[in-house]
């Protein structure tokens, strides 16, 4: 049996078609699952019998199991899922002025193996299916009672190294009888797949792009994210620079201030030069400190000044204060606390 939420529209239009029903039956399904969240084919009264029937044979409703709900101080919710083979995964629900924003994980550990980053330290086990991923957003608005407005998918794992799947994802949450969560509420966030952010431009799709940058040179790069000795600073950002030209969209680069490490003015000014003229903004993040490495989040004033320095040299910057600190809500942290039962 299939988990029903692995389809998008036109895979399952594609099955009616071979199946002999009329296609148009994928949207009325659709609108079952996602708009009237019904969880039983047999309630599907306006699909045919024989679709009915085939549904029924075919494809099942999977679940998560929620392992653990932590609320946070800022009122920022972590849930731990448990996979049907038992591996763990999270998302973290942030209360937004704006809604309700979900970051959505898309594998079981990271192969990126990033120096300052808890999920990049457990390799891969595998990549999560496309249903694994809906399932996050549809299992948490449930619990939650509530609409999740924005998505951002920067939980664990490195989306371009599971694309097929993520952009299935992304059109099941954007579909009109799905989820509908538009583009532009949407982001996708990655160490740097250069082959992957190219074909991520020619989609359709207005979808957010968020660019892990981290560092001002290949130097400094490198030894926070070895993903950068394959695709170093100059075809990343020559990348970037395509994707703008194509998408006549704004990128996102993100930055995590790391004490000493990244937070000098000189960087700033490095930093500044080498996306000069790129359509983006900076994003600098306040580092959520991970008990097996050495990283500290850089002083206030030295984030200041930072930040300061970039926006008086021409580029666009925020700075916010990390969500859910008090609760390990970063990138994988919950999870790798629970297997290792602390
Ligand atoms: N693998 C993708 C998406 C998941 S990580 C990527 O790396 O972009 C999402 C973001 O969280 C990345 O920018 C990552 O660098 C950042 N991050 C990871 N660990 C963090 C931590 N401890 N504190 C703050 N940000 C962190
Ligand atoms: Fe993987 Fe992103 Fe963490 Fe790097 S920062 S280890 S790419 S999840």
């Amino acid at each position: 049996m299939k988990n029903i939420h692995n389809e998008t529209v036109e895979t399952l239009a594609a099955t009616f078609k071979r199946e002999g029903f009329k296609t148009f039956a994928a949207k009325q399904v659709f609108d079952w699952i996602y708009k009237k969240r019904v969880h039983d084919f047999s309630e599907m009264t306006n699909l045919a019998k024989g679709v009915r029937a085939y549904l029924a044979k075919t494809y099942v409703f999977g679940r998560l199991e929620t392992v653990r709900r932590v609320v946070s101080d800022d009122g920022t919710i972590k849930y731990l899922f448990g996979l049907e083979d038992h591996h763990l995964i999270e998302a973290v629900l942030m209360d937004h002025p704006y809604g309700k924003s979900l970051c959505v994980t898309t594998q079981v550990g990271c192969n990126i193996g990033c120096a300052f980053c808890a999920s990049g330290l457990e390799k891969k086990t595998r990549d999560l299916s496309v249903a694994e991923m809906v399932m996050q957003v549809l299992e948490v608005e449930a619990k939650e009672n509530l609409r999740v407005s924005h998505v951002v998918i920067m939980g664990t794992g490195e989306p371009f190294d599971n694309y097929d799947n993520v952009m299935a994802f992304i059109d099941v949450i954007n579909a009109p009888n799905g989820l509908e969560i538009g583009a532009r509420h949407i982001t996708v966030s990655t160490s740097g797949i250069v082959p992957k952010i190219d074909a991520f431009a020619e989609r359709p799709l207005q979808v957010n792009l968020a660019i892990s940058l981290h560092a001002p040179n290949d130097a400094i790069r490198s030894k926070l994210m070895k993903i950068n000795n394959v695709y170093p600073l100059a075809p990343l950002l020559a990348s970037v620079k395509r994707y703008v030209e194509k998408t006549n969209r704004r990128v996102t680069f993100e930055y995590i201030l790391l004490d000493r490490v990244n937070d000098e003015m000189a960087h700033a000014d490095e930093l500044s030069d080498r996306i000069r003229g790129i359509n983006a903004y900076v994003n600098l993040i306040r580092y959520n400190p991970v008990k097996e490495f050495d990283f500290k989040p850089s002083e206030e004033a030295r984030a200041r000044a930072f930040f300061d320095r970039l926006m008086k040299r021409g580029i666009v910057a925020t700075y916010r204060r990390e969500r859910g600190g008090d609760i390990n809500a970063a990138c994988g942290q919950l999870r790798i606390r629970e297997q290792k039962g602390r």
